[in-house]
């Protein structure tokens, strides 16, 4: 059934970062005179970023490329977990219960983090990381951990076991062998971020995407929206779905491309804190939000919860995001739901 399940609902998510003209939508601005659509893509994080944006000039927009990339590396020497100067690496050799100050930028995640890991119950929590660690080998080695290694590797996480002081700026990681991990909300920031360079640079009609990761700025210029297309992968017949919006992030997580047969079952990177093993229930989600940090941490959060916890998962999402949740029933028919509101700048759905 899982096989079915890949074959038929691995999600494509395909950008195109033309405008929308559709008939049943409200008429569009006047076009912005003198604005050029350039694109943009470089490798960072482990994925291709791509950059498209209008600018009046070739020069302006590859200053602001430029820029905004730079911001990206920037991010990864502070995230990265793989690489050893990291900030994140090196808070990995802090002993435990000692305040430890971090840059503006960490602490800033964290702190978003922490929200939604209150919000979700745990679902989304980046102290995973013995659990990710742990999961990301057995997924290289095809054998899975022992009750006693997921054991210790979850008494070495949980989001209730890190404190934040905002007025020190510091973090104090309360139990032993503890490591953040933000392989979930990373790529989300890091667009946010990019975007908001494009944006201080005055090219404000600018969209950034990370894999599965958006963050669209204003729309382009005289149109509505960014149009975004997600693919049931292996359904040429089925119509993508078509979201048009602005300002607003898009991120889509699941079982897609990352995942490890172990024993005949199919487990995502993805991990459940409960179990501290890979999801194994076929689910892909994808999230709008205000903003593409936001998205991406919910994304994560809402495959956790979409298994069971179906008002966990309304409630995790609040007023203003809103989850489109693909999930194999128990006849192994595919379920479509969308949970929560449509955020201010999405058009459609
Ligand atoms: P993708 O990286 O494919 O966009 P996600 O945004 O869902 O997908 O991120 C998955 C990554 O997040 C994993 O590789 C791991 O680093 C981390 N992670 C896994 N499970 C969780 C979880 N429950 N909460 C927070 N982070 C997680
Ligand atoms: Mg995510």
């Amino acid at each position: 059934m899982h096989l079915w399940f890949l074959r038929r609902c691995c999600w494509l998510l395909t950008l195109i970062a033309t405008a929308v003209a559709q008939t049943r939508l409200p008429p569009e601005p006047p076009a912005t005179a003198a604005l050029v659509r350039y694109e943009f893509m470089a490798p960072h994080m482990g994925t291709l970023f791509r950059i498209v944006l209008f600018a009046p000039t070739a020069s302006a927009a590859e200053t602001a490329a430029a820029a905004a990339f730079a911001r990206v590396a920037e991010l990864n020497r502070i995230m990265s977990d793989y690489d050893a100067n990291s900030e994140v690496m090196q808070l990995r050799r802090q002993p435990a219960g000692i305040a430890v100050a971090v840059s503006a930028e960490l602490f800033d995640l964290l702190q978003r983090s922490q929200q939604l890991a209150e919000k979700s119950g745990g679902a989304f929590d980046v102290t995973l990381g013995p659990v990710v660690r742990l999961w990301r080998e057995a997924r290289r080695t095809r054998q899975l951990p022992t009750a006693a290694e997921r054991a210790a590797a979850q008494r070495a996480s949980g989001y209730t076991k890190l404190r934040l002081n905002p007025a020190a700026r510091t973090i104090t990681l309360l139990a032993p062998g503890m490591q953040l991990d933000f392989g979930g909300i990373a790529k989300g920031y890091a667009a946010d971020e990019a975007l908001a360079v494009l944006a201080r640079l005055g090219l404000a009609h600018a969209m950034v995407a990370a894999s599965g990761d958006l963050a669209l700025g204003d729309a382009p210029p005289g149109k509505l929206g960014w149009k975004v297309e997600i693919e049931p992968f292996g359904h040429p017949s089925r119509e993508p779905w078509i979201i048009v919006a602005a300002n607003v992030g898009i991120s889509t997580s699941g079982d897609t491309e990352q995942f490890a047969d172990i024993g005949g079952v199919r487990y995502s990177h993805i991990v459940d804190p409960a179990t501290a093993l890979g999801l194994t229930k076929p689910v892909a989600v994808t999230v709008i939000a205000q903003q593409a940090t936001l998205s991406d941490g919910l994304a994560t959060a809402c495959s956790v919860l979409a298994i069971g916890a179906r008002e966990k998962l309304a409630g995790c999402l609040g007023d203003s995001a809103r989850a489109i949740v693909l999930r194999q029933d128990q006849c192994g028919m595919i379920q479509r739901e969308t949970f929560g509101s449509n955020p201010p700048g999405l058009h459609t759905p």
